[in-house]
């Protein structure tokens, strides 16, 4: 409805009236509210935002020009004559919570403007209504409304240098997806026009990205709701085993899927062939999501795969993940710094603790900081033999989780002295995270077992999963 410089009409001075206002208020109508009782807090905000305020009953000749109705006053009997007098005048009205005498309802919105998605259950649930908006509010960013306004902006001259139909099109589908929308994201407007222009004057130059994408520990809610968007705009994802097929699939449906590989002792893919194929599919023009198991930044690589990006010259973004540590320390319940007990924390994959020197960390962890070890399962025997040389209590708890964050995880617990049973455990057989440190005596041991079982290990062993 265009309602731009027409005086909208609100009847009521409650909170419905109010609640009302503050939607309507996002309009370009002029609102006119009236009500001959105000509450205060509803006072306050009409006279802060200059909206007119009649005090005085309600008359069907105040309604005179006006291009909507809402009845709010709270009395059905009130509503009535408001909606009658408003037909009898030919405006169409609303009564809140009345369907019944509603000619039209208003939508619950996701406001990007000059971009609007409205929700509307015709009257029959506005709680429905209000979920459904929550999902889509968090399916769209922020900066949307912003893209919009660019767009607006660009309409009249991609009529004019870009040819109607498919070329067009395809300069739309870049703008929106491309290095404009990216520029801003990062609210760098003035980048965002370069783009484009450039776009404008070469539609068929649109470059790729690349985006550092954490999946997360493998559950499809531990995942960032940016990753998730940037997986449902992606073209290819380029994907390590440790991501669960449930994961890659919030993907676009379409999208080429490219495993990667890299679990222990089936590499399909080497690092320099991953680097490559990452920037020959950038240079294509392809929208790339590496997706990579928790956070890219920890023992993921990324280092290598920026420097090769940044050596392209290819525009790239890293999305932060759920690492495998956190969420491990959640399936236990477990305090990862205690005040009093722990204060720091070291990530390591223990590899280092083989050589004649201790590592730094060690060094760490004899203070007190709680370690989290990557990728450590085979040589848990040397870490905790190491940790135990160097003079780390034997007693030191330990937690270990396989498939953290994962339904399908396990957990066990122990000390520095069950360990090394650890390596032993063959049924085992997703990824394990281990824990060290004196905090682990704050978790929750309800739900895991001992690590240092006495099972019957090779009867186990291809049994389970
Ligand atoms: N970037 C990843 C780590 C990759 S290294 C992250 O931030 O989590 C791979 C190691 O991570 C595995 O050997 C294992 O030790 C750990 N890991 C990854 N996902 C895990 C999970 N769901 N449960 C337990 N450990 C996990």
């Amino acid at each position: 409805m265009r309602v731009a410089g027409r005086a909208v009409i609100i009847v009521g001075g409650g909170e419905e009236a109010f609640a009302k206002a503050r939607l309507l208020a996002q309009s370009s109508a002029e609102l006119v509210v009236v009500a001959e009782q105000v509450e205060p807090a509803f006072a306050d905000w009409l006279a802060k935002n200059e909206i007119a305020l009649l005090g005085q009953p309600f008359d069907a000749a105040l309604l005179k020009g006006a291009a909507l109705v809402f009845a709010a006053t709270g009395d059905e009997a009130a509503d009535r004559r408001v909606v009658e007098a408003a037909r009898a005048a030919g405006i169409p009205a609303n009564a809140v919570d009345r369907p019944e005498l509603c000619d039209f309802f208003t939508p619950a919105l996701v406001n990007r403007a000059p971009l609007a998605v409205a929700i509307g259950t015709e009257g029959a649930g506005p709680v429905l209504a209000q979920k459904v908006r929550a999902r889509i509010e968090r399916l769209l960013p922020p900066s949307l409304g912003a893209l919009a306004a660019l767009a607006t902006g660009y309409r009249s001259l991609a009529e004019q240098l870009v040819e109607k139909g498919q070329p067009r099109r395809r300069f739309w589908n870049a703008f929106f997806a491309g290095e404009a929308a990216r520029n801003v994201e990062q609210g760098d407007i003035e980048s965002a026009r370069r783009a484009a222009d450039q776009l404008l004057l070469h539609p068929e130059e649109a470059t790729g990205h690349v985006a550092l994408v954490g999946a997360g520990p493998g559950a499809e809610d531990l995942i960032t709701l940016r990753a998730h968007r940037l997986l449902m705009e992606a073209d290819v994802i380029v994907h390590d085993a440790l991501v669960p097929e449930a994961v890659v699939s919030l993907g676009r449906r379409d999208a080429e899927r490219i495993a990667a590989g890299k679990r222990k002792g089936c590499h399909s893919k080497s690092q320099a062939e991953i680097n490559e194929l990452l920037v020959s599919l950038a240079l294509s023009g392809k929208r790339v999501v590496r997706l990579k198991a928790g956070d890219p930044l920890v023992f993921g690589r990324a280092g290598e795969e920026m420097q090769a990006l940044r050596d392209a010259n290819i525009s790239y973004e890293v999305v932060p993940g759920v690492t495998a540590a956190f969420a491990a320390a959640a399936d236990f319940e477990l305090p990862l710094t205690l005040r009093g007990v722990a204060s720091s924390m070291v990530f390591t994959t223990g590899h280092d603790l083989k050589g004649a020197s201790l590592p730094d960390w060690a060094r760490l962890a004899i203070d007190g900081a709680t370690v989290a070890v990557y990728m450590g399962r085979s040589n848990a025997a040397d870490v905790a033999l190491r940790l135990i040389k160097a003079g780390l209590s034997p007693d030191t708890g330990v937690a270990v989780v396989e498939n953290a964050g994962q339904p399908g995880r396990r957990l066990l617990h122990g000390t520095l002295t069950d360990l090394p049973a650890l390596a032993e455990r063959t049924e085992l057989t997703g990824p394990v995270m281990t824990i060290i440190g004196d905090t682990v005596a704050g978790a929750r041991f309800d739900r895991s077992e001992p690590i240092a079982a006495r099972r019957n290990v090779t009867a186990d062993c291809g049994a389970s999963r």
